[in-house]
């Protein structure tokens, strides 16, 4: 027999995705968290909370001022979201085509948006666009204390 092992400094990206309050409200954290698994994907950090006006504008800081905004802290603030922290080799990019288009209506079948959601401001979840922001948003919403560090035993059985 031979010994399995695996690239561990490949795995080390980390991505934050949150379940909006419309996705929480639907019942549809555990699908979602189902889907990052089953990729191969590793749950670091989760937790629900319902947001502060502070902490929803200082997450979508980038979008203060456009017409949408407003809207946007009203809807992130008014009900519990799950926040998330998965690890793996390239989920920030493999998080994002999984998630699909901001519009649900122009994203593809199969991915969460397309198979759960219809209006934009109704898009389910979150998550971060490239692996400086999600290192931003990490740090947002989570203590370092907060995110776990351990080795799935199924990770040679994931990675080659
Ligand atoms: N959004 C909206 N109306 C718009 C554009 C965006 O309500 O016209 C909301 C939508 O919930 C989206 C979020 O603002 O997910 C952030 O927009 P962004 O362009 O960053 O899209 P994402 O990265 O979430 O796909």
């Amino acid at each position: 027999t031979t010994t399995v092992g695996f690239a561990a400094s490949a795995v080390t990206e980390r991505s934050f995705i949150m379940v909006k309050p419309d996705g929480v409200h639907r019942g549809l954290v555990g699908d979602i968290i189902k889907r990052f698994e089953q990729r191969g994907y590793k749950l670091v950090g989760c937790k629900v909370l319902v947001p502060s006006r502070e902490l929803a504008a200082k997450h979508y800081a980038e979008h203060d001022g456009k017409p949408f905004f407003p809207k946007l802290v009203d809807f992130l603030t008014s009900g519990a979201v799950v926040a998330l922290v998965f690890e793996g080799k390239d989920v920030v990019k493999t998080g994002r085509t999984m998630i699909g288009a901001t519009n649900p209506l122009a994203s593809p079948p199969g991915t969460i948006r397309a198979d759960y959601g219809i209006d934009v401001g109704r898009n389910i979840i979150h998550g971060s666009d490239s692996v400086d922001s999600a290192m931003r948003e990490i740090a947002l919403w989570f203590r370092a204390d907060e995110l776990a560090n351990y080795t799935p035993v199924a990770t040679a059985w994931i990675y080659e």
